[in-house]
């Protein structure tokens, strides 16, 4: 971790939870990226506060608009993303944005269904297609060979629950279209890993643990992990992470877990 050096890295869902977590320890780095892009839906609303109030203590972050369900705003958040770079590319996208909508098979709607594929699946579909240009070009930019998360990488927060294989949680919680959706991120983390590894970009998907946040924290159990545990674990497996990961379903501590 102490060696781990990341130029540039974005995380989608920033305002709060893993994310606004994630852009906390990045900045707290000894040796921090020289850019951080935190996207919110409103970086100008009250939601924003939190990440307003980092921005005025550390110019190497940006706040950038981005909503995981408007292709113009993804759009509009990449062309942001490059004028701040200017000739460099991004080396590091973390597709944090999720949302979970209490379910069973019983009461699982079809109105919940699409708007949870849209913003767990195709949302992160579009931000990555909409950052690959400047992915590509960190990776061109990087002598490195290989792949690694300090030259060009997709970074998807996905979940057990989607785990088909490792059923977590039943019991506590169906959440039909979150394990789907989610089941439905992993494929598509394989489906960038074999695209986009001659491109030099390295694709995985992370389950972040069962995390205290407002999500973690919708059903009647306590979530065992703090945010600052998981996001820590996080931040040590980047670093470790290389072509024989390319592709794979890992969680916080780096165990590889069933699809
Ligand atoms: P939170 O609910 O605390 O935060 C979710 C973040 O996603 C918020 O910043 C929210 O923005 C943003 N977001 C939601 N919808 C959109 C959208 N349409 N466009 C852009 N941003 C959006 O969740 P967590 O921090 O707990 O979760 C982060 C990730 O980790 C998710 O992908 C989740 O599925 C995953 N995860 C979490 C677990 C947990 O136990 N907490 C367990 C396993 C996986 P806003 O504030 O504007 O709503």
């Amino acid at each position: 971790m102490a060696g781990f050096k990341v130029r540039s890295v974005l995380v989608t869902g920033a305002n709060r939870g893993i994310g606004l977590e994630l852009v906390k320890q990045f900045l707290e780095k000894s040796n921090p990226p020289e850019w951080i892009f935190a996207t919110c839906q409103d970086p100008e609303g009250e939601r924003a506060q939190q990440l307003k109030n980092l921005v005025s203590r550390h110019p190497n972050l940006a706040i950038v608009a981005l909503e995981a369900t408007d292709p113009a705003s993804i759009k509009a958040a990449a062309t942001r993303v490059e004028e701040h770079l200017k000739s460099s590319g991004l080396n590091l996208l973390i597709n944090n944005a999720g949302i979970v909508r209490p379910s069973t098979l019983e009461s699982e709607t079809p109105e919940d269904m699409s708007l949870v594929y849209a913003t767990n699946v195709t949302g992160l579909l579009l931000v990555s297609q909409a950052f690959l240009p400047l992915l590509k070009k960190a990776a061109q930019g990087t002598p490195k060979p290989g792949l690694s998360c300090s030259k060009a990488a997709i970074v998807n927060i996905s979940s057990e629950c989607g785990s088909i294989a490792n059923l977590i949680a039943w019991e506590l919680v169906e959440v039909v279209s979150y394990r789907c959706s989610k089941a439905a991120l992993n494929m598509l983390t394989k489906c960038q890993s074999l695209g986009y590894e001659g491109d030099g970009i390295l694709s995985i998907a992370v389950h972040p643990g069962w995390v205290q946040t407002d999500m973690g924290s919708t059903g009647s159990h306590q979530a065992p992990l703090t945010v600052d545990v998981s996001v820590q674990g996080i931040l040590n497996v980047l670093p470790t992470l290389s072509k024989k990961d390319n592709g794979a379903f890992v969680n916080w501590e780096g165990k590889v877990l069933p699809w």
